[in-house]
């Protein structure tokens, strides 16, 4: 199988160094391979993505020098595939509609939980709508997947993925306790937009028949989710390679809203695509 991999930018803010970190990475192990290097538009969130922003994270990357076939695939035109795989779901019994707000999901977690810890999402979904039927849902509902259906319906998976990135390198098996425990019930459609980051990604990645995704160590710990879903929706797992987030001085991670990192910063001070490789370390 050729390599395929892809860069994913959200178009929220502007492209930042630990951006530009995973797009010449994910280039670089493309090229390497003799493989193929994609762009995708990840602007499901439609009220938070803005078009100058994505025009903006095209400049750069054109900037870096990079460059990737076209079309480019736009999560916005998508959604009939996200709910076609949302339906896949429903069918198999294993979703259900839920009211909660925020703060009704704060205060159920007020009386802290035996077992329970913090997923990738925030903390485990406390199952106050769990049982809804699906036959009650409204557009106000969210839907959420029925975590431990989800798992009897696999039986014991036993599924693995392959990690190539330094920080977690090799084969990791996904934990059915810690998906119940800590993932919990995840939001498979918001109430605001009617898909999810867990859907879209696990449809996409598949749909552009991506071997490696090539990420930030910040999203290692939704892969169990992605490899679950791909289970659950028959699709291929692919390899995944989380890189080390890109730090300011302080350690801290960089934000999109850290202006100071962004790459058009760094182009007006007289930066080169070089110097932005030799700041991430490439
Ligand atoms: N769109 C996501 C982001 O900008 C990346 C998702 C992914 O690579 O799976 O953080």
């Amino acid at each position: 199988m050729t390599y395929r991999t892809r860069f994913a930018p959200s178009p929220t803010g502007l492209l930042h160094l630990g951006h530009a970190f995973s797009a010449l990475l994910a280039h670089d192990r493309a090229q390497a391979a003799g493989g193929t290097f994609l762009l995708r538009i990840e602007d499901i969130d439609q009220p938070r993505c803005k078009p100058e922003f994505e025009a903006a994270i095209l400049e750069d990357l054109h900037w870096l020098g990079l460059a990737w076939p076209r079309p480019v695939l736009r999560q916005s035109d998508r959604i009939q595939a996200y709910d076609a795989a949302l339906d896949r779901l429903v069918s198999l019994g294993l979703c259900y509609p839920c009211r909660c707000r925020r703060r009704d999901i704060r205060a159920a977690l007020a009386a802290p939980q035996e077992g329970s810890q913090n997923g990738p999402d925030g903390p485990a979904y406390p199952g106050t709508c769990r049982g809804r039927s699906m036959n009650r849902a409204t557009p106000q509902d969210a839907i959420r997947l029925d975590m431990r259906r989800a798992l009897d319906l696999l039986g014991d998976p036993g599924a693995t993925f392959n990690e190539t990135g330094p920080l977690y390198r090799g084969e990791h098996r996904i934990d059915p306790q810690e998906l119940l425990h800590s993932v919990g019930d995840v939001v498979l459609a918001r109430r605001d937009i009617g898909t999810s980051y867990h859907i879209a990604v696990v449809v996409d990645d598949s749909a552009q028949q991506i071997t490696e995704v090539v990420r930030g160590a910040d999203l290692f710990a939704a892969t169990q989710i992605h490899v679950l879903l791909q289970l659950l929706l028959e699709l291929p797992t692919p390899s995944y390679h989380h890189h080390d987030l890109v730090r300011d001085e302080h350690g801290k991670r960089l934000a999109k809203r850290d202006d100071a990192r962004a790459i058009a910063h760094y182009r007006q001070q007289g930066a080169t695509p070089a110097t932005i490789r030799r700041m991430v370390g490439l």
